[in-house]
């Protein structure tokens, strides 16, 4: 069977940002309702550069989709022209095992993990927030900002980032996404304050948002920090806030949001409320009232990946896009 290479422009044509948070409702509903196999991913950190990871999952019941993903995430790369995460998804067709597709991961990490904060912010964030504050000006900046376009009626932009250079870039390019004011902000207390939605997607590893400057009613997509060690909000505003995970598991074992609140006594093990599958399942009960503060913590999950990579596959079958080749797989060898 051939395999059907995909780059990021394909991924770009064929996965728009309100298919992909539909598709993640599905695949993280399925996930909560027990329906995947997927183990904690396995990070080998690179010295002095970064991490390298491999994250496989098995989606559905009847292993709908085979896949994983293997990447490296070199925050240094940020401002050189290349992606700080790079890598591939590889997807097997469920029915033979054959490889089926190989697709770039740099664009699906970027499109998946912004709709799985669309999709947290459709069901924990007031329903007509519109006052959006971005922390960071990467790749995840851009995206979210397309994620919470696509769920809440967005009325003002405020961002900060280190770099006032990169701040003034995504401004610019934001600008040209937004029916409303995007406004840089030298610190992120000012960007942050007022905000009814907040998305931290920096590769800090020290709080950016603290609990002083958010509002009582605010939601935030806390995207950036994937490693124990690491976190982008304030103990006491994780205390103070519901928190909701993309998954139990993983959040108890690599999410310094949640581990470093932790481990100095100022949350307990059951502070985190449920998955956001759970939340949509209605499982577990979203957002209570207008006053509380909602944190969703992202860590980004292969069952995104690999459902996303099986619908792409799909998908530029049936429309004729990406390049085939073929792999081999035969039991004689030949091609
Ligand atoms: P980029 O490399 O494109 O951008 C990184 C951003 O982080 C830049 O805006 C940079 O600011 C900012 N930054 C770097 N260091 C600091 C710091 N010490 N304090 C505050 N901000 C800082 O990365 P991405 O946009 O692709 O990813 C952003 C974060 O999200 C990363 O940490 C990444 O690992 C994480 N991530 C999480 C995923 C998930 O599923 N949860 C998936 C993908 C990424 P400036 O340019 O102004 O210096």
């Amino acid at each position: 069977m051939p395999t059907r290479l995909l780059d990021g422009a394909a991924v770009d044509t064929l996965l728009p940002m309100d298919r992909c948070i539909d598709l993640m409702e599905q695949t993280l509903t399925s996930l909560s309702r027990g329906e995947a196999v997927q183990p904690l991913r396995t990070i080998l950190r690179v010295p002095g550069k970064g991490a390298f990871g491999v994250m496989p999952a098995i989606v559905g019941t009847t292993a709908t989709a085979i896949g994983v993903k293997v990447l490296t995430v070199f925050p240094g790369n940020h401002g050189t022209g290349l992606d700080s995460h790079q890598g591939v998804i590889l997807v097997f067709e469920p029915e033979r095992g054959s490889l089926a597709g190989i697709i770039d991961a740099s664009r699906v990490t970027a499109i998946r993990t912004a709709a799985v904060s669309g999709l947290a912010t459709r069901f924990l964030a007031r329903e007509h927030a519109g006052d959006l504050c971005i922390l960071g000006s990467g790749v995840q900046a851009r995206s979210h900002l397309e994620a919470v376009l696509a769920v809440r009626p967005v009325r003002r932009v405020r961002l900060w980032s280190p770099t006032p250079a990169h701040a003034l870039a995504f401004a610019a390019w934001a600008e040209s996404r937004c029916p409303c004011p995007v406004e840089v902000c030298a610190e992120p207390e000012m960007s942050v304050r007022g905000a009814e939605i907040i998305c931290a997607v920096t590769a800090a590893r020290d709080p950016v948002v603290v609990d002083g400057w958010v509002e009582p009613g605010t939601h935030i997509n806390a995207v950036g920090a994937s490693l124990p060690e690491s976190r982008e909000l304030s103990s006491a505003l994780v205390a103070r806030a519901r928190l909701f995970v993309d998954r139990v598991e993983s959040a108890r074992k690599e999410a310094g949001d949640f581990l470093v609140p932790l481990a100095e006594g100022v949350v307990r093990e059951n502070h985190i409320v449920g998955e956001i599958g759970a939340v949509a399942l209605g499982q577990v009960p979203g957002r209570r009232s207008a006053e509380e503060i909602t944190i969703f913590k992202s860590l980004g999950l292969a069952v995104e990946d690999v459902a996303v990579g099986e619908y792409l596959v799909r998908e530029a079958e049936r429309r004729g896009i990406g390049t085939l080749v073929d792999l081999g797989g035969r039991r004689d060898g030949t091609a």
